[in-house]
């Protein structure tokens, strides 16, 4: 890999590359933005979705013990009375008598605001649930709740998941879906917003095996960001203190992440004990326990709940893949993902427009494009086409020149390297295929060559 320029990501970069290539943009931007909403371009969306798949695959896929759910963002109000949101869900909240701008009590240092200095306020519980009406008339009866996590969707189908699918335990639910909270403070990109998006995991667990299902968790959990890439150094467990852990949690571990803003939470591991199903067995009046036919034992479960954001795992994937690097007289910009979370796997780059050229490179763009997510850019200078796909973190381009139309062979060029293979056009998809799953071996088909130093890419 070239040589990097040591020096600090700063936020300001990683948003002006956001925008530039088409990652996330500001919602509302053309009406002046609305604070603390994202909206993903074509480039995000397929970080995103490349984010969510891999959890997927690595929780509900690949685990005999594990189902999919996806329940409801409305739920009835009194689940959040029984999970305790409606009491317990709420911020101190200070407001400046003097500029009015409103505070979390427990974020500020002093005592006055920040913003102006002036005089705040008492702090007041300020609940961060976003209420609405369900139907056309608006009174307290019909007040609903946007939902501010998923996972109170999955306890309230304990019994229905456990009945259709005849699972004993362990064995658990995942969800991943949009979750909402009137933050007092938001910012830091999207770090921390009011509309977000969750991969949560609820792991039923008979009680006494706890400890080492959480363990479990905390491993499996840590290493899914470690195997897409994220390195180890930029990643930490920190341990809930006695008087972080909310009442009924057993334990609590965060995932923290060196973010440019310091050390942070990406992902809340707890184990959360018999809490959950026993408030909603108790305010629902059904029974949610569950029975050992083995042992003849009627208990409620405990549940480990591994929770994490797919914004910060996104910005989490972005500030760790983003390097700078110089260039002969340049810096290169890149994005160094994993080639599960990189958006575009392959770009083809025909050298020129010219027919034959761009037929010859439209005909390899529709071979490749079934298997993988691809681009297909004839524009600008080709160095200039190369930095565009570094930016994007694009692993691998497919150039095809003149030569190409003689020889039928076209040039793979890596992103991370820069290195260059030349290869029969017959052999690209294979070859990408092979690259993109991690094989990176030799191709050393009939008249192919592995490209000198010398012969290195823009
Ligand atoms: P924080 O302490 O940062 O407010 P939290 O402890 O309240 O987070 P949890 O309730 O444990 O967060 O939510 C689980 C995960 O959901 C978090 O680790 C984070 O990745 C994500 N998350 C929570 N709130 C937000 C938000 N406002 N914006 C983006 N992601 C969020």
């Amino acid at each position: 890999m070239a040589e990097k320029i040591p020096g600090k990501l700063t936020m300001e970069k990683l948003v002006s590359l956001c925008q530039r290539r088409g990652f996330i943009f500001q919602s509302s931007e053309i009406y002046g933005g609305l604070n603390s909403c994202w909206d993903y371009g074509p480039m995000g969306v397929e970080l995103k979705r490349n984010v969510k798949e891999a959890w997927w695959r690595a929780v509900v896929q690949e685990r005999d013990d594990m189902v999919g759910m996806d329940t409801s963002i409305l739920m009835h109000p009194q689940v959040w009375e029984a999970s305790g949101h409606l009491k317990e869900f709420a911020d101190p909240l200070v407001e400046c008598k003097a500029c009015h701008q409103r505070w979390r009590a427990d974020e500020l240092t002093g005592n006055s605001c920040p913003a102006c200095g002036g005089e705040l306020t008492e702090p007041h519980m300020f609940n961060l649930m976003f209420k609405t009406f369900m139907g056309p008339v608006e009174e307290e009866a019909n007040i609903v709740y946007l939902r501010p996590e998923t996972a109170q969707g999955m306890f309230v189908n304990f019994s229905n998941v456990l009945n259709t699918t005849r699972r004993r335990l362990p064995f658990g639910m995942a969800q991943m879906g949009k979750s909402f909270r009137n933050e007092i403070t938001t910012g830091n990109f999207i770090f921390r917003s009011r509309e977000f998006e969750q991969m949560e995991i609820e792991y039923f667990v008979k009680p006494g095996t706890d400890d080492e299902w959480f363990n479990h968790w905390l491993e499996e959990r840590l290493n899914w960001y470690v195997k897409l890439g994220i390195k180890k150094d930029n990643l930490r467990l920190r341990e809930h203190t006695k008087g972080e852990l909310a009442h009924y949690a057993l334990g609590c571990y965060d995932i923290e992440y060196q973010f440019p803003i310091g050390w942070s939470e990406l992902e809340g591991i707890a184990n959360r004990g018999s809490y959950d199903l026993t408030q909603h067995a108790t305010h629902s009046g059904r029974s949610l326990d569950y029975f050992d036919e083995e042992t003849r034992e009627r208990f409620v479960p405990y549940i480990i709940e591994p929770s994490a954001g797919v914004d910060r795992s996104v910005l989490a994937f972005l500030c760790d893949a983003y390097e700078e690097e110089p260039d002969k007289d340049e810096i290169r910009v890149v994005l160094h993902f994993h080639p599960d979370i990189a958006p575009v796997k392959v770009a083809v780059l025909p050298l020129s427009r010219k027919e034959p050229l761009t037929n010859l490179a439209r005909q390899i763009h529709a071979d490749l494009r079934p298997c993988f997510m691809t681009q297909f850019d004839d524009t600008q200078s080709i160095g200039r086409r190369y930095r565009r796909q570094d930016e994007l973190g694009t692993p691998y381009c497919v150039t095809v020149d003149f030569q190409s139309l003689e020889d039928n062979q076209a040039t793979i060029r890596e992103r991370d390297t820069m290195n260059q293979i030349r290869i029969p056009i017959g052999e690209l998809r294979n070859s990408l295929l092979a690259k993109l799953a991690g094989e990176d071996l030799f191709v050393l088909p009939p008249g192919g060559q592995i490209w000198k130093e010398e012969n290195k890419g823009a």
